[in-house]
């Protein structure tokens, strides 16, 4: 494929291939979910400083490298492409549009299946140094596990290992990220070390039969966009999220979009490798986004907590990054009680569709988030259970919402 091609492709499934109505975010009918990097940094930090760096990072990098693989061999299929050097600036193009920031082609051998890929802004890298510090290691784990898969389709051999050599995070000037076999890693002394561990929960995630299906299309009924969404439209000019050069912009966040099963599959490893007490870190990272969510708003949007339609529309921010459909099922604003039904909520049902039913249920980070946004617009303390969940065959997910005692 020759390089006006990749470029007409990126064009015609470029960011018109991707849309949001308030409620969900789809890119090409998969559905996305709109990670801020603080949001990203957070995780991964705290749950680091919880369980060690071997086990989180081999998590994230192979979550990143299942992404990835599935994701570029879709493309790889779709568009009959036998995989040439220039046609990898194409996946390049794909990771900007998702708000990965830029990337650029270092030296590539496709015979000896060696690349090597700059990362020049990596917005993730670039946060996680401004909250926590220079760090020791290398901190762009899932990007690095998306180049690393992407390369692995690339070079059609999964068991190519990428690492990053040089990062942002531990206070290089930009960001490095090298594929290349085992076998020569293991010669490369300094580096060996961050070969990831294989992780058994990754393992068996990669031998679902089911998993095959990974970033396949939703059917999905016809959804008005939220009332939310609609006012933000009009009142920006349709420029609600804002493609850019350092990821994409709400507002005064920046993040990326992924597909939302990735969240059911990070739930799923961490909580099976380090028990509940990872939920705990996602409930907790939760409420924190739902309090900055909120906090991004301001300016564009008042939530008065004694009307009912704002309250409504406070929790319907959820929608904005992916999470589904809202409505109050019942709200009691004198003691600052709710009870919020959440229907087509992918991250449950993907987690339902790969794992069957379960006895306890899976959206501790929404849970946080909801929280947050209720703590936000409150201004008190607030907490959130969810009481029905869709992997426990419930139709949708309902949470209540109360002061926290
Ligand atoms: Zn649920």
């Amino acid at each position: 494929m020759n390089k006006n091609l990749a470029q007409l492709i990126a064009r015609i499934v470029g960011f018109k291939a991707i849309s949001f109505n308030g409620h969900h975010i789809f890119l090409l009918k998969v559905p996305m979910v709109y990670i801020p990097y603080s949001t990203l940094a957070k995780c991964q930090h705290d749950l680091i400083e919880k369980y060690g760096f071997d086990d989180v990072y081999s998590i994230f990098t192979g979550l990143g490298k299942i992404h990835g693989y599935n994701g570029t061999s879709i493309y790889i299929k779709k568009y009959k492409i036998v995989p040439s050097e220039s046609d990898i600036d194409f996946f390049f193009e794909q990771a900007k549009l998702v708000g990965l920031g830029n990337m650029k082609r270092g030296s590539v051998d496709m015979k000896e299946k060696y690349g090597v890929i700059q990362y020049y802004n990596s917005p993730g890298a670039i946060e996680y140094k401004k909250r926590y510090g220079i760090q020791e290691y290398p901190v762009d784990f899932y990007q690095l596990g998306l180049v690393a898969g992407s390369a692995c389709a690339f070079f059609d051999d999964y068991e190519l290992i990428g690492i990053e050599k040089e990062c942002l995070g531990k206070g290089d000037s930009k960001c490095t990220i090298e594929i290349k076999s085992r076998d020569k890693w293991k010669e490369d002394k300094d580096f060996a070390k961050l070969i990831p561990k294989k992780n058994e929960y990754v393992e068996k995630i990669k031998s679902i039969e089911t998993l095959h299906a990974l970033l396949q299309p939703v059917q999905t009924t016809s959804e008005v966009e939220s009332q939310l969404l609609r006012y933000l439209r009009q009142k920006y000019r349709g420029e609600v999220y804002n493609l850019t050069e350092e990821g994409i912009k709400l507002f005064k966040l920046v993040g990326m979009i992924t597909p939302i099963e990735i969240l059911s599959l990070l739930a799923y490893t961490t909580i099976k490798q380090f028990g509940s007490g990872a939920a705990q870190v996602f409930y907790d990272v939760g409420v924190d986004e739902g309090r900055e969510a909120i906090e991004n708003l301001k300016g564009a949007v008042t939530f008065n907590p004694k009307s009912a339609n704002d309250v409504a529309n406070a929790l319907d921010v959820i929608g904005l990054y992916g999470f589904g459909r809202t409505s109050v099922l019942r709200a009691d604003l004198r003691n600052n009680n709710l009870i919020v039904k959440v229907t087509e909520n992918f991250l449950a049902k993907k987690y339902y569709s790969y794992f069957g039913t379960q006895k306890i249920n899976v959206d501790h980070y929404l849970a946080g988030i909801l929280a947050g946004i209720a703590s936000s617009i409150f201004g008190c303390e607030m907490e959130c259970e969810e009481r029905e969940c869709v992997v426990q065959g419930k139709e949708a997910c309902t949470f209540e919402l109360r002061k926290k005692k």
